[in-house]
């Protein structure tokens, strides 16, 4: 097995090995894989690895490295992955699809999907000698990497919009002890800024520019797909910010039915927030014009003006038949408040992929009978304000907390009124 780097844009071509995360003349790269086993035989040495132990071996993303790209070598891995799929039939019947599971990836060990791509970006750093990383973030890539970085002793440098970050995600990267900057500006301003300085100062860029991390990324569609013994789903439904996750799963899919591990390939549908929606308005218009807005949303983790990874969003969902969807901020915390009350919770912009579920099957796009998985991307204790705001509120599905005295007959009192 060997891979290559292939630049997107200009055609050129870097070795595997190569410590360089996005192409002189300004395109991504991506990873060409190259031979390996295929079909069945590659389903079974995945599947067999399911009965594997501890460390790397435990990991539901190293289980399939004969398709990230990255030979042999030492692994800063947690382990990660190992999501699990859950069906409730409260979610079910608020989306009206039956067949409807939830992948959550808020089980990961910082709490959101960003470590699956995490633990392949930094085992490429250190493979390729980097000596300090760093990232833009809305949070939980910041997470991660502070975490990741820290396992392995770089030294790691965050970008945030300032006052624009969930206390927990802020949290985490301070606590795992990265460099945190808070930058006054939005997302798109941060990536800017990291973008240069990364190569001004010569730091490994670990933003989903980057070609590993979305060879990681890649590894939640094939769980999902090993979960199901290898049948696939009709639908597979991701909240979209930068469209990293987006082009992993197209990429996912498209190597997937190359190599013979699924027949049939799922259509995609990549959600996004009303007040955040650039790729949306482009699906709208047949992806002729990329569009470029000022976002906002409650639903920060996607709080995303000028998505990094459009080309490959696009060709994604061209690839699978996909959809874009856009749902207001009411339709995610209403979802949201579903999810949390089945027990499962989640962030509120993992709940987007919920409320895409219900705005599809409404419209019709998705049918009552079709078999649906939705990625909750992240934990619910990522951000505790915003849930707390939505049950203090004494909206409809609001719970708001209950002050009384120390006596029983208030907690008595407490009791009738249900
Ligand atoms: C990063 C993130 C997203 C957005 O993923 P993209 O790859 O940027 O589209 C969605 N939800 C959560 C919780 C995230 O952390
Ligand atoms: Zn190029």
């Amino acid at each position: 097995m060997s891979a290559a780097l292939v630049c997107a844009a200009c055609g050129t071509r870097l070795r595997g090995s190569d410590p360089r995360t996005t192409c002189a003349c300004g395109g991504l790269l991506e990873v060409a894989l190259d031979g390996g086993p295929r079909g069945r035989a590659l389903r079974a040495l995945c599947d067999r690895r399911l009965h594997g132990d501890a460390g790397a071996m435990g990991s539901g993303v190293w289980r399939f490295r004969e398709l990230l790209g990255l030979g042999r070598g030492e692994r800063v891995t947690h382990p990660e992955g190992n999501t699990r799929l859950y069906w409730r039939d409260a979610v079910s019947r608020y989306t009206g699809v039956a067949d409807l599971a939830l992948k959550h990836e808020g089980e990961n060990p910082t709490g959101s999907f960003k470590d699956r791509g995490m633990t392949v970006a930094i085992t490429h750093a250190v493979h390729a000698g980097a000596s300090a990383v760093a990232c833009a973030s809305t949070g939980n890539t910041s997470a991660s990497m502070a975490a990741y970085a820290a396992q392995c002793g770089l030294p790691a440098l965050v970008f945030v919009p300032a006052g624009k970050v969930a206390a927990g995600k802020l949290a985490q990267a301070l606590a795992y002890g990265a460099r945190t900057l808070l930058v006054r500006g939005d997302f798109d301003a941060c990536l800017r800024l990291v973008r240069e300085a990364s190569t001004a100062l010569g730091i490994t860029l670990l933003n989903s520019v980057n070609p590993w991390r979305i060879e990681g990324q890649k590894t939640i569609v094939l769980e999902l797909l090993q979960q199901r013994g290898w049948d696939p789903p009709d639908w597979i439904v991701v909240p979209a910010g930068n469209l990293g996750n987006t082009a992993a799963f197209g990429k996912a899919l498209r190597e997937a039915k190359e190599r013979g591990l699924i027949a049939r390939v799922p259509r995609l549908a990549a959600v996004q927030a009303a007040g955040a929606a650039p790729f949306y308005r482009s699906f709208r218009g047949g992806f002729r014009k990329r569009f470029r807005v000022a976002a906002e949303t409650v639903a920060t983790a996607i709080r995303i003006g000028d998505p990094a990874s459009y080309e490959r969003g696009v060709r994604a969902i061209r690839q699978t038949r996909g959809v874009v969807a856009a749902v207001s901020d009411a339709a995610i915390l209403e979802a949201k408040a579903v999810v949390d009350a089945a027990g499962i919770g989640c962030e509120p912009a993992s709940a987007a992929s919920v409320a895409g579920v219900r705005q599809l099957r409404r419209q019709g796009v998705i049918r009552a009978g079709d078999s649906v998985v939705a990625v909750l991307t992240g934990h619910v204790l990522k951000d505790a304000e915003s849930a707390m705001r939505f049950h203090e509120r004494r909206g409809p599905r609001a719970n708001p907390p209950i002050a009384i005295e120390p006596r029983v007959s208030d907690v008595e009192r407490v009791l009738r009124k249900r």
